[in-house]
């Protein structure tokens, strides 16, 4: 049902924005996908994901995001999904850490979507999807940066939602438990460090400790639920933070 649409989704070399691409995909949009890694593994992304259209841009950097936007044209779609982590006490938190996850997971998002909107008023149709977290609810100790990152991507969402309510556009943000993907297991080492734990420990009492289904989210639900946004029926859910945690935050 998303044929002769155009999506970008940043950070969708891997993990949740590779799953939204490959659900975007499959429901027949246009793909410009957004991240790093390894030449050869994005060649086949981008074959597998019907000739796609792919930016190295580095999201932390303002006028690689305003080249990438003028490249891309004018999109329907815009998932704000890329980030980054970062776990350590506030005391001794890197200064340049904090900048580029602030860059990073809020920065970026208000410059595309200042940059998407004029094409999406014009068609009278478009959905802005940010990946939040369920860190835009509540918080976890040792991730200053992150929660305040994703907090505010919550109150952009919103914000953005009001500004756009009667124009066809729906802005919405989604905010995952725990999900397995790399940004997950690269975070292990850095919180056994800091809370003194082994791995079993800090996947058992850490992570799926918050989750009650003691179970991680898998990066194809995050999928659906964009896909499920997308759908002309939920043209009135708009300014609204979708759960997907396992009930972490119903606790
Ligand atoms: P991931 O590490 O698997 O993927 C991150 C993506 O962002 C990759 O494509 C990477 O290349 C890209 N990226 C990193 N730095 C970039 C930069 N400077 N410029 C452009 N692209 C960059 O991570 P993930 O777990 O799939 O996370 C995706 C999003 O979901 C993030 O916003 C994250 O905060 C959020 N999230 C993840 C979880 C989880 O448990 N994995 C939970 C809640 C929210």
């Amino acid at each position: 049902f998303l044929e002769g649409k155009k999506a970008l989704i940043t950070g969708s070399t891997s993990g949740i924005g590779l799953a939204v691409a490959r659900a975007l995909h499959a429901e027949g949009a246009a793909m410009i996908l957004n991240g790093f890694g390894d030449e050869s593994e994005i060649a086949e992304l981008r074959k597998e994901l019907g000739g796609a259209y792919y930016f190295d841009s580095d999201l932390t950097d303002v006028s690689a995001i305003e080249e990438m936007m003028e490249q891309a044209g004018g999109v329907d779609i815009l998932v704000n999904n890329a980030g980054m982590q970062h776990v350590s006490p506030v005391e001794e938190f890197p200064v340049d850490k904090w900048d580029k996850i602030i860059a990073l997971n809020l920065s970026a998002a208000f410059h595309t979507i200042r940059l998407a909107v004029p094409h999406m008023k014009e068609r009278g149709w478009g959905r802005i999807i940010n990946t939040a977290s369920a860190h835009s609810l509540v918080a976890s100790p040792y991730k200053s940066a992150y929660v305040a990152a994703k907090h505010g991507i919550a109150g952009l969402t919103k914000t953005v939602a009001l500004e756009l309510a009667t124009s066809g556009v729906t802005v919405n943000c989604i905010s995952p438990g725990y999900v397995w993907t790399p940004l997950v297991e690269n975070q292990i080492p850095d919180t056994m460090k800091a809370r003194g734990m082994s791995r079993e420990e800090v996947i058992d009492q850490v992570l799926l400790a918050k989750q009650p289904t003691k179970k991680f989210v898998q990066p194809e639900d995050i999928g659906e639920m964009a896909v499920f946004l997308c759908r002309d029926s939920m043209a009135n859910v708009n300014g609204a933070n979708w759960s997907v945690d396992g009930g972490w935050t119903a606790d």
